[in-house]
């Protein structure tokens, strides 16, 4: 009965922002209240180790955080189920089973999945990711095979994923991979150099660079076709495409902006109401005292969010003032090449080489110490 009259907190979503949030509540408490996070799995990944994945560093589990584990530390309850709709006039929150949640608050942090440019037979998109992992295991033509990978998109995470993908199939020297850019650069938002380091280290891995290359399917199935009219046979294509938000929240009333990405205000508050906070990719932050309009799709953002999130949350039981966020204009970038070496940047400092990988790995890795890790085998994604 008690249970009832708690003011209830609904963490829509297990990305960085909503782990850390755990994390600090196991840490330094909260007010009393239900909290209930719902995911739509339970193992949630860390991006900065993902290319550490692919390329055969790490274990799936050593890049994976056990969200029911958290969870249960924090004293919040936990739903392993994706989320399908939003009503916040009625303030009910769906699962896709049909159970209705209400709340009080919510905050949503569910992430981006990739856009479709691209209506392919054999496409697969990077994210979510549980179902690109799942497709690494078990599809057994990449490592022995003749083998066409294109991948659509040269942003970090087409060109790490390219190159993470190089090295843990480096065996089959049968195995090409072409990045398909649709403008003139790789790593659009970076740095001349980097872009330079980087496109060096995509040729000396055999990686072809296609710019110019706006793909569409040609009539032939596994043809890819430019604007221009070259064309690219492919046996699988990998999209890495731009940012797109998850479906069911253009549909919910909540304010987004042009992309569909949720409007939030410098509180991390979704600017058509008040009660709903949202954070990292899905969210759209605009701060009018720092003069920002949108923060660039990046786990950074996701990770610094946090205790802000954390700090508004809690002031909307206490009555205390509301933080604003206060993104780095500037903020460290870490790109693995894959090969034990890696490339730094972050205003004057742009370098590769190995140093930089050891210290990108022992920083994905302190990240990674502070949470509950699933269990060695946990993650089975092969069928067997
Ligand atoms: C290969 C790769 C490498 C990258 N490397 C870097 C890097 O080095 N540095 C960097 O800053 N960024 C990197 N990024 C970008 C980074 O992954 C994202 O910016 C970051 O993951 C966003 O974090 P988030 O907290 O918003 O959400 P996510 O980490 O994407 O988490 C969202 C969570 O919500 C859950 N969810 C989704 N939909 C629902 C639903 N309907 N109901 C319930 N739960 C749901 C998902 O299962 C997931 O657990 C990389 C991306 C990729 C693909």
């Amino acid at each position: 009965m008690n249970e009832k009259k708690r003011a209830t907190l609904i963490l829509i979503g297990g990305g960085h922002t909503h782990a850390l949030l755990l994390n600090k509540i196991r840490q330094s408490g909260f007010p009393p209240c239900r909290v209930i996070l719902i995911s739509s799995t339970r193992y949630t990944p860390y991006s900065g180790m993902l290319p550490g994945v692919i390329a055969g560093h790490y274990t799936v589990e050593q890049s994976h955080i056990d969200l029911k584990v958290l969870a249960e530390e924090t004293a919040c309850e936990f739903i392993e189920e994706k989320v399908s709709a939003l009503n916040p006039d009625k303030q009910q929150v769906t699962t896709e089973s049909g159970e209705v949640l209400e709340y009080d608050w919510v905050s949503i942090n569910t992430g981006s999945t990739q856009r479709r440019t691209v209506k392919a037979s054999n496409a697969i998109t990077i994210k979510p990711v549980e179902q690109f992992l799942h497709w690494l295991e078990t599809d057994t033509r990449l490592a022995h095979e003749p083998f066409n990978l294109a991948i659509a998109g040269a942003g970090a995470a087409g060109v790490e994923v390219a190159l993470a993908l190089r090295e843990r199939f480096k065996s089959n020297k049968q195995l090409d991979i072409h990045i398909l850019v649709a403008g003139q650069k790789i790593l659009s938002g970076y740095s001349i150099k980097v872009q330079a380091l980087m496109k060096e280290e995509l040729e000396r891995k055999n990686i072809q660079i296609h710019f110019g290359f706006a793909a569409s399917t040609s009539k032939d199935e596994n043809v890819l076709i430019s604007t221009d009219q070259e064309t690219l046979k492919y046996d699988q294509l990998i999209l890495a495409t731009p940012a797109i938000p998850v479906p069911w929240l253009v549909e919910s009333d909540l304010a987004v902006n042009s992309g569909g990405f949720i409007s939030i205000n410098q509180h991390l508050q979704s600017t058509s109401h008040s009660n709903i906070f949202a954070c990292g990719d899905v969210a759209d932050f605009q701060s009018p005292d720092h003069d920002i309009k949108g923060l660039p799709k990046c786990g950074v953002y996701a990770v610094r969010q946090a205790p802000t999130l954390y700090s508004n949350l809690k002031a909307h039981l206490t009555g205390e003032a509301l933080q604003s966020f206060q993104p780095q204009p500037k903020f460290l970038s870490l790109l693995s090449c894959a090969d034990g070496r890696a490339i730094a940047s972050r205003g004057w400092l742009e370098t590769r080489g190995r140093l930089v990988w050891v210290w990108k790995d022992w920083l994905d890795r302190q990240f990674m110490a502070r949470f509950p890790l699933p269990k060695k085998d946990a993650m089975k994604y092969s069928d067997t």
